[in-house]
């Protein structure tokens, strides 16, 4: 059995534990983060990184390079229904599409740059209260820290060991992801998709299509779990709603690498517990339609570092709840309540004609359900 001692210990180093590791580092706080997978790996994500993500990553002092991954820029949204109406948007500002392949790696690369710790394959199984800080361990392992920071995603196996009580509550959605390349004889879709996230709404779900880096075209879905069962999704797709149909045509897959998740937990979960905190999806996620779990992630991140390195231990988990509170829950309620209406024909059509007529509603929504 291997033992490590740190100061702080990060349980997962996606987007928002690879941050937090990051910022840590930064100023010389010994941080071991670590992580069930192994860097790089697939994820499924839309992909959409909003523009709120540009000032994280210059705070961060990793914008330039960001932008050495060639990423792809989106300066417009596209809102199709099931019969065709649409809805253009401009974006509030330059919106990104990286792979999770790329962004992840390049986020523990960050930390790792920076004198963080970042251990791979290393799957938490408990945290235990010792004498002076918290005892996590995953089988052949364990690690003594003064302060141990949850980013370990919407849902985990240790949540439940935890018990916290959002994982009792079943989720019906499931989400799909694959990478495509438009097809050569499809070129005349190039226009209209590039520099465009676009979302088709249908009943029951909703499904991102947009252009990541190195030309790969992102194509993912939530959906409710009863319009996929048993059957194979891209065809469920594909013979459902003809402008999706349509766009789906002009794609071929990059490789046979489907990713699926299920029970994508939408509730408001707590963010601190006996000495534990929580930060991004696994302090609450936003609901993908917003397209802005990514920025969140990371900011959240960086507002925890900042917290940590300016606070008296024993404030730190009231301060934590409230500073989230008062940043996210308002947008975490209003995406889910927007992703749940317009998931609804009877919502969906009437609400693309009018947002068409109230541009500045329409504004006003995207500005309500980002920083
Ligand atoms: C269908 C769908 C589409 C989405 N589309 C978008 C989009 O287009 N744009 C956007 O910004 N956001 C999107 N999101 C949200 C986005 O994916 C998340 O908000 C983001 O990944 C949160 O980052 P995180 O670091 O909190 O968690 P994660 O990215 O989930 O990282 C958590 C890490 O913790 C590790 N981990 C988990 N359990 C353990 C354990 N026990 N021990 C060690 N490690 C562990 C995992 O391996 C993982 O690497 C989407 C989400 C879904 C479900």
């Amino acid at each position: 059995m291997s033992t490590l001692d740190a100061e702080f210990l990060i349980v997962g180093a996606g987007p928002a534990g690879a941050t937090l590791a990051a910022a840590l580092a930064e100023r010389g706080r010994e941080v071991v983060a670590l992580d069930r997978d192994t860097f790089p790996r697939n994820k499924v994500c839309g992909e959409f990184l909003s523009p709120e993500v540009e000032d994280c990553l210059r705070r961060l002092g990793c914008l330039e390079r960001f932008h050495d991954l060639s990423p792809s820029t989106m300066t417009r949204a596209r809102l199709t229904s099931a019969s065709g109406r649409t809805l253009h948007l401009d974006l509030p500002a330059t919106a990104y599409g990286l792979t999770r392949r790329s962004l992840d790696a390049f986020l523990v690369d960050e930390a790792r740059h920076r004198g963080a710790v970042v251990r791979e394959g290393t799957d938490v199984r408990s945290l235990e209260k010792v004498n002076g800080g918290v005892r996590a361990s995953w089988p052949g392992g364990e690690i003594l820290a003064s302060r141990v920071i949850l980013a370990h995603g919407r849902r985990s196996r240790l949540d439940r060991r935890l018990n916290r009580p959002y994982f009792s509550r079943r989720s019906p959605y499931v989400a799909f992801k694959q990478h495509f390349r438009l097809r050569d004889d499809a070129s005349d879709a190039l226009p209209s998709l590039r520099h465009t996230v676009e979302l088709h709404i249908f009943e029951g779900g909703y499904c991102g299509v947009s252009f990541a880096e190195d030309q790969i075209v992102n194509v993912c879905t939530m959906l409710h779990e009863d319009l996929v069962k048993g059957r194979e999704i891209w065809d469920v797709l594909g013979r459902g709603a003809a402008p999706l149909a349509h766009r789906l045509r002009s794609l071929r897959p990059v490789d046979d690498e489907l990713l699926a998740i299920a029970q994508i937990p939408l509730a408001l979960k707590e963010r601190g517990r006996d000495g534990l905190l929580f930060v991004g999806d696994a302090a609450s996620m936003i609901a993908p339609l917003a397209g802005d779990g990514q920025a969140m992630a990371i900011e959240s991140a960086l507002s925890l570092a900042s917290l940590l390195l300016s606070s008296r231990d024993d404030d730190l988990e009231s301060l934590w709840r409230r500073r989230w509170r008062r940043r996210y829950e308002a947008r975490i309620r209003l995406g889910r309540l927007l992703q749940e209406a317009m998931i609804r024909p009877a919502v969906t059509e009437p609400a693309l004609i009018a947002l068409n007529h109230m541009p500045r509603v329409t504004d006003a929504l995207v500005r309500l359900t980002r920083g």
